[in-house]
């Protein structure tokens, strides 16, 4: 395994501290470095190891089903009889990053001054995180969901923390923007104090390809709202990568969620805090009004489609090829709308938006393109 500059340091540290301390090193050291504690980010783009792609390389191809609404989430209260539900669905591709930053106002919503048992529906990252925010304004909590983690949408997400295919740009209003910006603000706060093994979250540096000039106002350029949130953001001069084919090449460095080690996590936290899961689905508005809680957070992602007549929702599909881990990995590339992540349970390739797509079967001819442009995109890197 190949040792970076930056590993090769902080081992060095490590050596010199525990010599200090004892006197003389006596034993080799313990390594240091925790692929989830303090990754080694690449130092220079240079030195990247290469994905291997191949068809014989695949562990598994998923499908999930983005809840997308062209004007955005919904965070807003509404009656229904003696009922308060307060929605919390509809983060298109950015649930998992949004999910504690619209639960935070959600809650805000709905608990100040309610002192009864509360109802989340739903068990995704949004349903798990509005319970938690609830548990942790002192309120009792049930979740009642159609089902569990690992079925549901949250546990096919990449997870990058970062929000993108949340909306249409022409339909955000000046609420929605103040709601998303808020929203990012506290969810990139809130998962930095959980980064370690125990939630599947660690730091990952970013590589953005691209042959037209950036979008500076966009969600990923200099002017980006988000632009606080994107620390090490870097464009690369072409002495400075590997990769060939693209003008431009931008970095800057993001948290990735472990969907399979976050979610389960995240469940046996609630029910640490006292919470009730009952795997049950909420069929109508009627029902929904029988439940002894009189606060509901709707957090049912795509399912709010059938039970709150929202007809603006609707799935973005998208596929997702895993291939064996590679752990020398510590990066992520994003070109031509493709991605690849770098996880533990897999090399996680993808970047497919099937809007209105209901189909949960996987495409094998979009496999195969994933496929076909992912290994040639990591096999003509040079050095440089
Ligand atoms: C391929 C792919 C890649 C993605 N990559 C990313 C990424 O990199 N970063 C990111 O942030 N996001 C990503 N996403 C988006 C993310 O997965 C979603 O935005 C997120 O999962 C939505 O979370 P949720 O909790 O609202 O919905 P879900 O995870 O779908 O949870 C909804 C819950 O509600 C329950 N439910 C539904 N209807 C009812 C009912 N009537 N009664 C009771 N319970 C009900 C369900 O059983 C489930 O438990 C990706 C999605 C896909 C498909």
């Amino acid at each position: 395994m190949q040792v970076s500059r930056r590993q090769f340091l902080l081992h060095a540290a490590s050596i010199s501290a525990t010599g200090m301390l004892a006197g003389c090193v006596r034993h080799a050291p313990q390594p240091i470095l925790h692929p989830f504690i303090n990754p080694a980010l690449p130092d220079s783009a240079c030195s990247l190891p290469a994905v291997h792609v191949a068809a014989e390389r695949e562990i598994r191809t998923v499908v999930g089903l983005r809840p997308y609404r062209p004007s955005g989430f919904v965070v807003k209260p509404e009656k229904f009889g003696d009922t308060l539900v307060v929605h919390n669905y509809g983060h298109g591709g950015g649930g998992v990053t949004l999910s504690w930053g619209t639960a935070r106002l959600a809650v805000d919503l709905g608990a100040p001054g309610y002192t009864g048992p509360v109802a989340v529906l739903g068990s995704g990252a949004v349903g798990l995180a509005t319970a938690r925010l609830v548990q942790e304004a002192g309120l009792a909590v049930t979740i009642y969901t159609k089902a569990l983690p690992p079925n549901t949408t949250s546990n096919i997400a990449g997870a990058q923390w970062f929000p993108v295919t949340v909306s249409d740009p022409e339909r955000r209003t000046p609420e929605f923007n103040r709601q998303f910006l808020a929203a990012a603000q506290y969810a990139y706060t809130r998962y930095q104090i959980m980064i370690g093994p125990r939630y599947g979250i660690r730091w990952m540096r970013n590589y953005y390809l691209n042959n037209e000039a950036w979008n500076e106002t966009g969600y990923n350029g200099l002017q980006s709202p988000l632009r606080a949130m994107m620390p090490e953001l870097r464009d690369l001069t072409p002495q400075e990568y590997p990769f060939t084919g693209y003008k431009y090449v931008r970095q800057y460095d993001t948290m990735i969620v472990e969907p399979p080690v976050y979610l389960p996590a995240m469940l046996d936290d609630v029910r640490r805090a006292g919470g009730v899961i009952r795997v049950q689905e909420i069929h109508d508005i009627s029902q929904l009004q029988q439940l002894p809680e009189k606060l509901v957070f709707n957090c049912t992602g795509l399912g709010a489609r059938d039970l709150f007549h929202d007809e603006e929702l609707q799935p973005i599909r998208g596929q997702l090829t895993f291939l064996l881990p590679q752990p020398e990995v510590q990066y992520a590339t994003i070109f031509d709308g493709l991605y690849m992540f770098s996880r533990s349970d897999g090399i996680v390739l993808g970047g497919t938006h099937d809007l209105g797509n209901w189909s949960l079967d996987p495409d094998a001819t979009q496999k195969a393109n994933i496929l076909a442009s992912h290994q040639r995109f990591f096999s003509s890197f040079r050095s440089c």
